[in-house]
């Protein structure tokens, strides 16, 4: 016990917290089982445009886990990033979203689909990464545009000029950047300007509760201003109802992705959606 241990023992450790650690380092284990078994499936969202229609996807990871089904990103993707297996994970997912877009550019009616895949601090900060994301952008024949990399606030500023030299030469090679979750980082005007971004995707917390929160509309409202005098695209996330997405429209932002249209979908159901 902690008392016999001596007073200056802190004791930390309750049984809730065992059991915690205990589920941790198994979560840990079964994620490094599950990079072997290729247990990752990628689910995707349709990004809308109100007057042009189904634009854009983003690829959503799913961790397919032989006895929980289904587990979302949110449940994992932070050990895999403390632990480094968001490289090989994040790597399987770009591949997915390349060799989709392939697919996609022989249809002759969806070569213009665009793919949108969120990329991590760990995976970002990689040496490795604009290599890595070159050769299969190379090895898939990606058109240039069609392969966009969503990126946080955060993960730019750890280091603003090696963040803005890797998207450049990302950027030479046809890729394409976007801020997700805008709004919701320590954002600076001064370095947001520098950066080669395309598009400011609109943190779906503001669009939550836009009809009733002035401040949500006010902000959301600024950063459809912002982006439209940087001359980014804007898109906005989590659009749930009408109304939201009616408010987002009658601002001047006519892209958005959400419930509305479409939760993120497996391949099958994607294809029968958009009828391809
Ligand atoms: P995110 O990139 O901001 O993705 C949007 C999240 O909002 C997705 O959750 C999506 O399913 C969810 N969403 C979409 N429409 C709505 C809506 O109308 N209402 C609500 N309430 N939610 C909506 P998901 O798929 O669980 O992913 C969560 C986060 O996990 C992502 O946030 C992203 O940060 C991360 N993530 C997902 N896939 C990957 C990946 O392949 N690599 C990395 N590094 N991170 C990923
Ligand atoms: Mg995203
Ligand atoms: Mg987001
Ligand atoms: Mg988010």
């Amino acid at each position: 016990q902690a008392k016999a241990a001596g007073r200056n023992t802190i004791r930390f450790f309750n049984p809730q917290m065992e059991s915690m650690v205990t589920m941790r380092v198994a979560m840990e284990s079964e994620l490094r089982t599950a990079v072997d078994r290729k247990e990752f499936t990628v689910h995707y969202q349709p990004q809308v445009d109100t007057h042009k229609g189904v634009y854009g996807i983003e690829a959503l990871v799913r961790w397919q886990h032989p006895q929980r089904g289904l587990v979302s990103p949110a449940d994992f993707i932070p050990i895999a990033e403390e632990t480094g297996l968001i490289l090989p994970i994040g790597d399987a997912v770009l591949e997915t979203a390349c060799q989709q877009l392939r697919e996609w550019s022989e249809l002759p009616c969806y070569g213009d689909l665009s793919i949108s895949v969120n990329v991590s601090a760990h995976q970002f900060r990689n040496p490795a990464f604009v290599d890595r994301v070159s050769a299969l952008v190379n090895r898939h024949a990606v058109k240039p545009d069609r392969l966009k990399l969503e990126l946080t606030e955060s993960l730019l500023l750890e280091n603003v000029e090696e963040a803005v030299a890797k998207m450049n030469q990302l950027k030479a090679h046809g890729v394409d950047f976007s801020l997700d979750d805008f709004g919701t980082g320590y954002s600076s005007l001064a370095y947001l300007k520098r950066l080669p971004l395309e598009q400011l995707k609109i943190d779906r917390s503001f669009v939550h509760d836009v009809l009733t929160d002035a401040n949500d509309a006010a902000i959301i409202r600024t950063i459809i201003a912002l982006g439209n005098s940087l001359g980014l695209d804007v898109i906005a996330e989590g659009v749930e109802t009408e109304a939201q997405r009616d408010f987002l429209v009658a601002n001047g932002c006519s892209c958005y992705q959400g419930y509305l249209y479409s939760r993120p979908l497996a391949i099958e159901q994607l294809s029968m959606l958009l009828q391809f």
